[in-house]
């Protein structure tokens, strides 16, 4: 069976877990040659191992998103074994437990950490992934938040760092749509992953977070997986600078 990315080498930041994960298993199920970048590279090659065990090629890289030379190294690591990318989805993300305090009170350490991984990691693999996707008439996705659209309560960096990511892939949108490349976000809600471990802990603490949401279920990674292979693939054709909220209703709720 033919699939939808057959041919294609995609770059998965945070690939090693969570949404990251569940996306570059996704998308080398159907036919991608994914390169699963992580700063975690043990968890990166559990993912390349798991994605093979359909025959697809992964090939793990071990980096830090907000490093540029690590990252520099990881795409030119991918295009030498795999070739040019026509396709990269941006989900390596952190949540600093400082963020919880009031504005007033986080330190600027931690801000510019979240910062730094969250809105500078995008930017870099987004940079250096452009060319190849110029090369290639390719397609990006970035992996923002709610966060990026309503007030949370907390979360400053976290915050500031989603809405960046939300904006900044609009302007990628508008500067790279002459040479044929596609920038969309997703903004998820709440999802059962590692980072919202400790939230999802007790079953009253799911109970409590399905509440608030009209669907009524906390997602699961792969539900937003195949949106981001939804929005890499020719099927979003003619989508592009688009926000895609994929919260199960909750932001609409009020
Ligand atoms: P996750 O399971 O913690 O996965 C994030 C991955 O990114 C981890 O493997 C992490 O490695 C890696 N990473 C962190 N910092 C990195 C760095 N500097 N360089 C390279 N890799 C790095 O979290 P997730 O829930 O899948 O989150 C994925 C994205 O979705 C994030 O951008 C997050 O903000 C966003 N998001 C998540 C939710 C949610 O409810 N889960 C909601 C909205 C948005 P380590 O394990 O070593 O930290």
């Amino acid at each position: 069976m033919v699939g939808r990315f057959d041919g294609q080498v995609v770059l998965v930041t945070g690939g090693g877990s969570g949404i990251g994960r569940a996306t570059a298993l996704r998308l080398a199920s159907e036919g991608a040659v994914v390169g699963v970048f992580d700063r975690d590279r043990d968890h990166a090659e559990r993912t390349a191992r798991e994605a093979g065990a359909d025959g697809a090629a992964c090939v793990a890289i071990g980096g830090d998103v907000s490093q540029e030379a690590d990252v520099e190294r990881a795409v030119a690591h991918l295009v030498r074994e795999a070739g040019a990318l026509s396709g990269l989805v941006t989900s390596a993300g952190i949540f600093h437990p400082e963020d919880f305090k009031p504005a007033a009170e986080v330190g600027l350490d931690a801000f510019m950490a979240v910062v730094g991984v969250n809105l500078v990691g995008t930017f870099l693999a987004v940079k250096h992934a452009l060319p190849h996707l110029v090369e290639r008439r390719g397609a990006l996705v970035t992996i923002a938040s709610t966060a990026a659209l309503r007030g949370h309560g907390f979360g400053s960096g976290y915050t500031a760092s989603k809405g960046g990511v939300d904006a900044w892939t609009r302007l990628v949108a508008v500067q790279y749509g002459c040479h044929g490349v596609r920038a969309n976000c997703i903004c998820p809600g709440s999802v059962d992953t590692p980072m919202t471990g400790g939230v999802h802990q007790t079953p009253e603490a799911v109970e409590q977070a399905k509440q608030r949401i009209p669907l009524q279920k906390v997602a699961q990674a792969e539900q937003l997986a195949s949106v981001a292979a939804f929005l890499l693939s020719a099927d979003a054709s003619h989508m592009t600078g688009q926000t895609l909220v994929v919260d199960g209703g909750t932001t609409i709720a009020g």
